[in-house]
């Protein structure tokens, strides 16, 4: 019954539909449209690649080159340039860092794949669904979130909602990863994963680019925790909102390290790699199956 959905699940949808579209937006802004740099702009006539430093002159999926995609190419290293090297993680792939592009179903990035427009708003309705979802659950007693008052003691209750988060990034990651692994295999890689492989160099707008349904068993992955694990509420938003960052972050191509943690190249790697860093946002399933490049050309 429509009328009897909780409006706290229609809260819970609007700030996942519009917190992504308002992070994702404050990131590039910041990040990309604020690196404008005219002595960036390309010369075309004269090749001068002497920025070409960590990677390869890679070949997109669409089968052209960086240099081709790119209107702007990097002609010479200026302090501006040094300073947009210190966030952009893959620096040679300056396609759209200047620009300002809105959520894509607004705009029309070029070189985006197919369909993009359309799958990364179904993806977007379906998270915030999933979101909307696992709220009116709660409510209606149908998972494990707690809604129990601060009866412990302060401390106490620190030291149970850092456990119940970390318990909960431990299950998310375990399935997360062998997933992600299955979505590899051939038959799955050619139906589904390859979608989110049509970026080598993710930017903001890239990471709802999944096929659907293999974005579907994602969602049920990450809001899967309160229906196996008994979690404070406070629990599982904190737990959240590490998740939701992080997947922007894993895709944005800037870099952001917390050493030991946490570093936003991992999964950028994978994107430029392929075969590697299956385990996002935290590294410990690939190190346990040696999956792990750090990737320190930076
Ligand atoms: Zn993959
Ligand atoms: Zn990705």
């Amino acid at each position: 019954m429509i009328d009897s959905i909780s409006p706290y699940s229609i809260l819970t949808f609007n700030i996942i539909f519009f917190g992504y579209i308002i992070n994702t937006s404050i990131l590039q802004y910041f990040f990309y449209t604020s690196s404008t740099l005219p002595s960036r702009l390309i010369d075309n006539d004269n090749n001068n690649d002497d920025n070409k430093d960590n990677n390869d002159s890679s070949t997109d999926m669409s089968g052209q080159t960086s240099s081709n995609i790119t209107s702007l190419t990097v002609h010479k290293i200026t302090n501006n340039d040094n300073l947009l090297m210190s966030w952009k993680i893959q620096s040679n792939k300056l396609d759209n860092v200047g620009r300002f592009y809105g959520w894509p179903i607004l705009s029309n990035k070029p070189n985006r794949g197919d369909y993009h427009r359309i799958i990364t708003f179904i993806n977007l309705i379906l998270a915030s669904f999933v979101a909307g979802f696992t709220t009116e659950c709660s409510i209606r007693k149908l998972n494990y979130i707690r809604y129990d008052k601060i009866i412990y003691i302060f401390s106490s209750l620190i030291i149970l909602i850092i456990f119940e988060i970390l318990l909960a990034i431990l299950c998310q990651s375990i399935l997360e990863y062998y997933w992600h692994r299955i979505m590899h295999f051939k038959y799955f890689y050619k139906l589904f994963h390859k979608y989110h492989h049509y970026y080598k160099s993710p930017e903001p707008w890239d990471d709802m680019y999944i096929h659907p349904i293999e974005a579907f068993g994602y969602y049920c992955i990450l809001y899967g925790p309160p229906f196996y694990l008994s979690l404070h509420y406070l629990s599982f938003i904190v737990y959240m909102i590490i998740m939701g960052i992080c997947g922007i972050l894993d895709h944005s191509g800037i870099f952001i390290c917390i050493p030991y943690i946490y570093n936003t190249k991992d999964h950028d790697k994978h994107h430029s790699k392929f075969n590697v860093n299956y385990s996002f946002p935290f590294p410990f399933m690939d190190i346990l199956h040696q999956t792990y490049d750090r990737g320190r050309e930076k």
